[in-house]
């Protein structure tokens, strides 16, 4: 079995065997929190060990309740059914040893890059584990630590070493034959603040414990003699004790995403047509052509085209439901402000909704100035605002008083009401979750909806996810925009990298420092924004005015740090995805992404679109780190090569699968973790044949079948009336 850090789930059937000696029963009593489970839709403190710091912490994972912890799934796994001896690790074979630090030192050869060299001993042997470029790792590996490391064994000048090599850092109160060695070990994606094996410990507990409320939410059309029950496939995917029993449960549950996801959609197409329609607007075009006019620029046909499209919904009796998708930097923000305008000019309120506050606050500055010179003031509303002021808005907003806002998910608590609300325009939908967007677009006369997102969602996946939205594409980009070359720079020219960043920055240009997590965290080798940052002000850019920003900052110093990157006193600004959207600084001609293998192929485009919109050409260096798989390589080189956003999303979807695309992991709403409806065209078929035949004989859900079905989208769901997707 492979021990690459791929962010799905990857797992090599080849190499599994039955092995069930090697794989300790370890019951513990079924007692968990205060009271014995009652459902899958607990909060997972009811889980033992899960109090409530740690449930703060997971729910940045997005897990709240047992059924997120349980669908939380592996992204790897590592083979410990066999664990060798130090000194019988044989060169150029792949290996799992336990040993301990013997010493640790970090240095850096004059010109060359970092290089941090640890002795690990077990009763056998030494070995010299060496990583090279990455100085992060040394703070973990402290003499005494114990750890389990997975890599390859070779020499260099007679010396016996492991380069580069899988760690993870174990607890000493462990037994290493049994609970770290023996069987296949699940690898999690991590956030601060939870380490593996806390995540392997409470998931293993809540299998345990809610063993017997894991129902069954199959209808019988879909199982099979040989399909496991829920809670054996949910087992075998976290535990697997056989390649056969893995097998059907990654099929068993890719059916439940899929089946869940065209259930809801289905459900949601009846209700919608029961409720009432959306206010018929007559477009006047006053207020769009003085707006035009304003910018300065012609739309391209491709805009004008949607344009058009949207005028025809909001004039019609079906009202708007579309998804609009356009590469970044297509113009969809234009777009957006016309299709607010018509609504406003009919006399109606008008929302436009960003994913964070940065760039809600983006898209008041741009479209505010021109709003106001038409006699439109746009109000911001996010979450940060003083509860005062928050207050105060709602009340306009109720009074009708505000016709345009801009805000974050502080516009759709519940204590917001609109006195005519009329369109809702939803940026950059993906980080949104489904069930927040159905919050804005209830009611006996629901808004128009505008949904824009920069990721091109292949059509066969549209179809599945998005059934009921029409879609519009800006398929042209506007003549101003520059080329952007993009580069996959080794370890070695990581210092002629920077070399060039502070030369092109000594020019006025400017560049982002793209890192995958914050700070750094145990169990993840990867670079953090922290660290980097420091890092970087001490060595390759010292003197350079470098920013630091992520998510936890709030939102004071987000906006203060951004405002200065956008102003050019911040030359390069170290960051996590947080800029990943619509970002707007047209100094900015250099992205650099590292550990760039652990982000979407499409997502890596959207981050290099923020470069090159100045009118200097762009350049997006991905570092992929010292280790990168050969496939990850390759992955990148198509974005080296392809400039095609939704060319480059096909790939990423045939490649990843599409969990990226729907942005419904966060949120709880069915989505597809595993499932990928481009590879698993199969098994979407069954789904929808199941759904189907589920709805033509029992509409209401009440049947046998329908019930169970019904159940678990309310476990899924929250105790919501109904289910709510789109
Ligand atoms: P998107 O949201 O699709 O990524 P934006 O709407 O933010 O793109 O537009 C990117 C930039 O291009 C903005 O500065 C915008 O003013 C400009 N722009 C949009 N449409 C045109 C056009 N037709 N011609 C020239 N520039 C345009
Ligand atoms: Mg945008």
């Amino acid at each position: 079995m492979d021990v690459t850090h791929s962010r799905r789930a990857r797992y090599t059937p080849g190499s599994m065997r039955m092995n069930s000696t090697s794989f300790p029963s370890r019951r513990q009593a079924g007692k968990v929190g205060s009271g014995p489970p009652r459902s899958i839709a607990d909060p997972c403190r009811y889980v033992r060990g899960v109090g409530p710091g740690r449930a703060s912490v997971l729910a940045n994972l997005g897990i709240e309740n047992v059924n997120d912890l349980l669908t939380h799934f592996p992204r790897t796994y590592y083979d410990r059914r066999t664990m060798v001896a130090i000194s019988s690790l044989q060169p150029g074979v792949d290996a799992t040893f336990c040993g301990r630090v013997q010493s640790a030192t970090r240095g850096r050869p004059r010109g060359r890059r970092t290089r941090v060299v640890v002795a690990v001993a077990d009763d056998t042997a030494v070995v010299q584990l060496v990583w090279f470029n990455q100085p992060y790792v040394f703070k973990r590996l402290k003499t005494g630590t114990r750890l389990i490391v997975s890599g390859r064994l070779s020499y260099y000048r007679k010396q016996r070493q492991v380069v580069n090599p899988e760690f993870e850092v174990v607890d000493d109160s462990l037994d290493a034959s049994v609970e770290i060695g023996g069987r296949i070990t699940p690898v999690y994606p991590l956030t601060s603040g939870v380490t593996q094996n806390y995540l392997r410990r409470v998931i293993e507990r809540a299998l345990e414990a809610y063993a017997g409320v894991i129902h069954e939410n199959l209808p019988l059309a879909l199982r099979d003699a040989e399909c496991p029950s829920r809670a054996e496939a949910l087992r075998a995917i976290h535990f697997p004790e056989s390649e056969s029993l893995h097998e059907r449960a990654m099929e068993r549950v890719k059916l439940e995403e899929l089946f869940y996801m065209q259930l809801a959609l289905s459900r949601q197409r009846v209700r919608r047509a029961a409720t009432g329609s959306s206010p018929r607007i007559r477009v006047e075009r006053k207020l769009e052509r003085r707006f035009l006019d304003a910018l300065g620029f012609d739309l391209t046909t491709a805009q004008r085209r949607v344009v058009e499209q949207i005028h025809a919904d909001l004039r019609g009796q079906r009202g708007m439901n579309r998804l609009l998708q356009g590469d970044v930097g297509s113009g969809k923000t234009v777009v957006a402000g016309i299709a607010m305008l018509a609504a406003v000019e009919a006399g109606h309120q008008v929302v436009l909704m960003a994913p964070t506050e940065i760039l809600a606050a983006q898209h008041a500055a741009t479209l505010g100035p021109h709003f106001a010179k038409l006699g439109i003031n746009v109000t911001l509303l996010t979450g940060s605002m003083k509860a005062a002021e928050k207050k105060s808005v709602h009340e306009r907003l109720a009074r009708g008083e505000i016709r345009a806002v801009i805000g974050t998910h502080a516009l759709i608590q519940d204590a917001v009401s609109f006195a005519s609300l009329g369109l809702v325009v939803i940026d950059e939908q993906h980080r949104f979750g489904v069930r927040q967007r159905a919050a804005l677009t209830r009611g006996a006369t629901p808004p128009h909806v505008l949904v824009m997102t920069a990721t091109p969602i292949p059509r066969t996946l549209a179809l599945t996810a998005y059934a009921d939205l029409d879609l519009s594409v800006i398929d042209e980009m506007p003549s101003t925009r520059m080329p952007v070359t993009t580069r996959i720079v080794p370890p070695e020219r990581r210092e002629a990298m920077y070399a060039y960043i502070r030369e092109r920055q000594a020019h006025g240009e400017q560049a982002y420092l793209l890192y995958p997590v914050i700070e750094d965290t145990e169990g993840q080798n990867l670079e953090s924004a922290e660290s980097a940052y420091s890092d970087l002000l001490r060595g390759p850019l010292k003197g350079v005015p470098v920013g630091l920003l992520h998510g936890r900052l709030h939102a004071a110093d987000k906006d203060r740090v951004m405002r200065a990157f956008a102003a050019g006193d911040l030359r390069v600004l170290v960051a996590t995805t947080v800029v990943e959207v619509g970002v707007h600084v047209p100094a900015a001609t250099i992205m650099v992404v590292h550990h760039a293998g652990r982000f979407g192929l499409s997502q890596l485009h959207q981050l290099r679109g923020r470069v090159g919109r100045g009118g200097k050409p762009g350049y997006c260096f991905l570092l992929s780190g010292e280790h990168a798989a050969p496939d990850t390589l390759d992955r990148l080189r198509v974005l080296v090569e392809e400039s095609d956003g939704f060319r480059i999303a096909e790939e990423d979807l045939r490649l990843r699968g599409p969990g990226e695309f729907l942005g419904v992991r966060q949120h709880g709403v069915p989505g597809f973790k595993l499932a990928n409806p481009l590879r698993d065209v199969r098994l979407v078929e069954r789904a929808r044949n199941a759904v189907q035949g589920l709805l033509a004989e029992d509409s209401a859900l009440r049947g046998v079948d329908g019930s169970l079905c019904r159940e678990y989208l309310h476990a899924l769901l929250g105790n919501e009336q109904d289910v709510t997707v789109v």
